[in-house]
């Protein structure tokens, strides 16, 4: 037993962890929690199925200033140690293609194992607490004064736990970052991430409700390629959404904020070149013409792509769907190819924080240790999304949270730092 007094802020998932293996460590925790219940956002994760990790894991899903960082973090505590963790805790998983749910299918069943093992160890838990100033205490007691809401607590030492900007509405508000910030910690600016993009176009309802598989490319002014991503286009009444895009959204929200539009182009054929496409259409072509019974431009094109799409393109190249197909001249068909390969869309916003999964940007990781320690501020430490990590669908960010609150925890609590090549030896309860 430690007997360390730990001051947990914030108990969405990274809070818990902390709290629950800070206790599991000795140490007499303390969460404050603004709102009135713990881990509100994990209930709404994965489409309330909760996508908890990945066993693909590895430091390349994330983005932030420093990767080798993050890496050497997950060396401490990953995927295995997830699933043992969550499997101590009664909370069975199971697998798709690398994804990790919940044996139940249930984000309430991660949550409600959490919530049980946090009164199973006795954690305090103080709701409507949201932490306004953190001051390191100047007497003989070494440690810290947490204030807000007209309440002051005294704690050997704290996690900074209080998420992001992402979903407010979940009670993270951003706060964290200026606890972080008056402490003299460097925020890099924070972006929404894991959310839809807008753009500039007129037809977009029109054309809403469309999905299918796609590559989806940033594009600079000269068509050069920023970034890409293939997988299912979700089509809106405003622009471009679905998980390609989503992984995409923290890049364009970083791009955005130094120019108005950015350039994107759409292959809605990705696994056909230009060549084969049309060498595929000038032989269909061909054949249609030799049959007896003239087919229209709309039926020729059926087939390539969404109905909806083939519209707009048949009227964007200047040809009406019920022309008959001996009137489309080549340049038009060309054109029309292009569409398929080559859409070109220009992208002006994100959705907002409201709207995102995720922050990009947070507390500066060059400023903490591996066990999550300020380097600024001794015995303050961090953990979550209020850090500089922001990892792709598929899990990341939980697993994040797991991490850093597991390496924060223990690292609070004064257990030992973990050894890498022990680690499986390691027990939770
Ligand atoms: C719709 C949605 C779906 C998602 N789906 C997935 C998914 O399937 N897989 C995945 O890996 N990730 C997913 N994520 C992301 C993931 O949920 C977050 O990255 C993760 O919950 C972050 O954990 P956290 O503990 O750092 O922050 P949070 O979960 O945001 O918790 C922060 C807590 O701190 C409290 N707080 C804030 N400020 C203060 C303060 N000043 N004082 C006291 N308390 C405070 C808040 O009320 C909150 O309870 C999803 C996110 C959203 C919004």
């Amino acid at each position: 037993m430690t007997g360390k007094k730990v001051g947990v802020i914030g108990g969405g998932a990274s809070g818990m962890m902390a709290a629950i293996t800070a206790a599991g460590c000795g140490a007499e925790v303390t969460i404050m929690e603004s709102g009135d219940r713990l881990g509100r956002k994990i209930l709404s994760t994965g489409n309330g199925k909760c996508n908890l990790g990945n066993r693909l894991l590895n430091a390349e899903q994330y983005n932030g200033a420093d990767r080798s960082y993050i890496r050497r973090c997950l060396e401490r505590f990953g995927t295995e140690e997830s699933v043992r963790f969550f499997r101590e805790i009664g909370l069975l998983t199971k697998e798709k293609n690398g994804y990790l749910y919940p044996l139940s299918g249930q984000a309430a069943a991660v949550l409600d194992a959490l919530r049980f093992e946090v009164m199973a160890r006795d954690i305090r838990v103080l709701y409507g607490f949201r932490a306004e100033e953190i001051h390191k205490s100047q007497g003989d007691r070494k440690g810290f004064f947490v204030k807000g809401d007209g309440r002051k607590e005294f704690f050997d030492r704290v996690i900074l736990a209080a998420g992001g900007r992402a979903a407010p509405q979940t009670g993270s508000d951003g706060s964290g970052y200026e606890l972080a910030k008056r402490l003299g910690h460097r925020i890099l600016p924070v972006v929404p991430a894991l959310t839809y993009l807008t753009c500039r176009e007129d037809f977009w309802k029109g054309i809403a409700g469309v999905r299918g598989d796609a590559e989806i490319s940033l594009l600079e002014e000269n068509g050069a390629v920023i970034d890409k991503e293939r997988g299912e286009l979700q089509i809106t009444d405003r622009g471009i959404s679905g998980i390609p895009v989503f992984q995409l959204s923290r890049t364009a929200a970083y791009l955005l904020q130094k120019r108005a539009e950015i350039p994107v182009r759409i292959d809605l054929m990705p696994d056909m070149t230009e060549e084969e496409l049309w060498a595929y259409l000038q032989t269909r072509r061909a054949s249609c013409l030799e049959q007896a019974k003239e087919r229209t431009a709309e039926e020729f094109f059926t087939g390539l792509v969404n109905k909806k799409l083939m519209t707009l393109f048949l009227k964007q190249a200047g040809s009406k769907g019920n022309q008959s197909l001996s009137l489309v001249a080549e340049q038009q068909m060309k054109k029309i190819l292009r569409f398929c390969k080559d859409f070109r869309v220009t992208v002006t916003g994100t959705g907002n924080f409201q709207n995102a999964q995720t922050c990009a940007g947070g507390v500066d990781t060059s400023q903490i240790t591996e066990n999550m320690e300020s380097k600024l501020v001794r015995e303050l430490y961090f953990s979550g999304e209020v850090m500089d990590v922001d990892g792709r669908c598929g899990g990341y960010n939980l697993q994040w949270a797991w991490t850093s609150g597991y390496l924060a925890g223990r690292a609070a609590a004064g257990c030992s730092a973990i050894d890498p090549s022990a680690k499986e030896k390691t027990s939770f309860r």
